[in-house]
């Protein structure tokens, strides 16, 4: 039985239309108890105003809503920053000024990413970017690890790199999420794939495990069978309240 989506896309972020209470609806109606809406910050397009001005709208709806599904469902205040090392002041701010359940960094782009023939060159790129993310700080979770796959349709990851980010990962308190937008988005199986999971096993006990919705179509997707191969392999699908990490 699925419990949880710790990954959902609200209208707060600039690319999805979800009104939360349409997404509180349907989680219910899927006996979802435990959700995560991980709205982006783009500190490269939104600036911090912006950002604080849309944050403090959205715990408004949110605390009415988890009033309206008391018992049933609890939105867990969530957030997805991308390249947040890069944005220190801006972020500490953020953290600051609202009490987040959960902060998930996340690397969506680097210069060449899509435009570069060495694929393996800014696959390094990619995960060096990653690496700086984790050291810095301040996130509870990366983001869709091997995301970079989604251009490249394959892995062209070096194998000690990919050790190193998961070894910080362990070293920085912080966790991976199993991300199942792989399979729409790229014809993969997960992000990150099988293979990355087992091997952050070997660092690790705990995962989040996420659909990365934007529609109303994708808040269950693939949510059972992501849970049952994480639970497989050992790995126990956590939530956060309060930036605590639970075990339910
Ligand atoms: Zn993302
Ligand atoms: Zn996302």
């Amino acid at each position: 039985m699925t419990r949880m989506n710790m990954h959902i896309h609200s209208e707060y972020s600039w690319d999805s239309k979800m009104k939360l209470k349409d997404i509180a609806k349907i989680l219910v109606e899927h006996g979802i108890r435990y959700a995560a809406i991980t709205d982006h910050v783009e500190f490269d397009r939104e600036d911090i105003m912006f950002v604080r001005r849309k944050f403090s709208q959205r715990d408004h709806e949110m605390n009415e809503i988890n009033k309206q599904y008391e018992g049933r469902l609890k939105l867990l205040k969530g957030v997805e920053i991308s390249e947040p090392d890069l944005y220190p002041e801006q972020v500490k701010t953020l953290i600051d000024v609202f009490d987040f359940d959960f902060v998930m960094g996340s690397i969506h782009d680097i210069p060449n990413l899509k435009t570069s023939k060495n694929r393996k060159y800014v696959t390094y790129l990619y995960y060096q970017r990653m690496l700086k993310m984790i050291e810095a700080g301040n996130i509870d979770v990366v983001g869709h690890l091997d995301y970079i796959n989604k251009y490249y349709h394959g892995d062209y990851s070096d194998f000690n790199q990919v050790t190193e980010v998961l070894h910080a990962i362990k070293e920085h308190d912080q966790i991976i999420e199993v991300n199942t937008s792989a399979e729409r988005r790229a014809g993969l199986n997960l992000f990150p794939s099988m293979d990355k999971i087992c091997r952050y096993k070997l660092v690790s006990d705990y995962v989040t495990i996420g659909t990365d919705a934007h529609r109303e179509n994708e808040l269950v997707d693939n949510l059972e069978s992501a849970e049952y191969l994480s639970e497989k392999i050992g790995l126990q699908p956590v939530i956060f309240e309060k930036r605590k990490k639970i075990v339910l």
